[in-house]
């Protein structure tokens, strides 16, 4: 088996919030103000996570003022993913943080939260140290990270990911949530 290699690279990550809860998640290599998209912007705080693993930015937008964070970490690269089709692409973890956005919108889960999350997800992949995955096997991660995370989150994603056939299965998948 081909043991995958890493190279640090920098990729950034925000969230923006409205009233605490979750608008959006966005990743981008080169970080532009999410609000009038200018590059312009300066960092006003820096800080690692526990772990070490994240740095988040605060930073404040030299155009219109407004304040986002960013987080940065090193990506996984030369990783491909298959797909149900039996063809493959890149690892994207633009595409993971899309599956999220639209699981966690409107939930009270807070920034620190949601980077830990990304990062634990990544984590799981990279230790794996394998040079194909399955889309299935991602999804399985995210899942068994989100559960942990927000249930109703939790829910949401697996209704997609698992795309329940039946009423009869989705109840079946919410009892056992309720059996933890
Ligand atoms: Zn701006």
């Amino acid at each position: 088996m081909n043991k995958m290699r890493s190279f640090a690279a920098v990729y950034n990550c925000g969230i923006i919030y409205f009233n605490d809860t979750i608008y959006s998640i966005f990743i981008e290599k080169y970080m532009n103000c999410p609000f009038c998209n200018t590059t312009d912007t300066k960092v006003i705080d820096s800080r690692e996570t526990d772990d070490g693993k994240i740095t988040r930015r605060r930073r404040v937008c030299e155009k219109c003022k407004l304040r986002f964070s960013t987080y940065e970490e090193v990506a996984l690269l030369n990783l491909s993913v298959i797909k149900k089709d039996g063809t493959s692409v890149p690892y994207d973890k633009a595409k993971i943080s899309q599956g999220l956005i639209k699981a966690l919108i409107k939930r009270p889960v807070s920034e620190e939260k949601i980077s830990t999350l990304l990062s634990s997800i990544e984590y799981e992949i990279r230790t794996l140290e394998k040079s194909s995955i399955t889309t299935k096997e991602i999804g399985k991660i995210i899942l068994k990270n989100l559960k942990k995370v927000d249930q109703v989150a939790y829910v949401r994603f697996a209704s997609v990911f698992k795309s329940f056939g039946s009423i009869d299965s989705f109840k079946k998948e919410l009892d056992n949530l309720d059996k933890e």
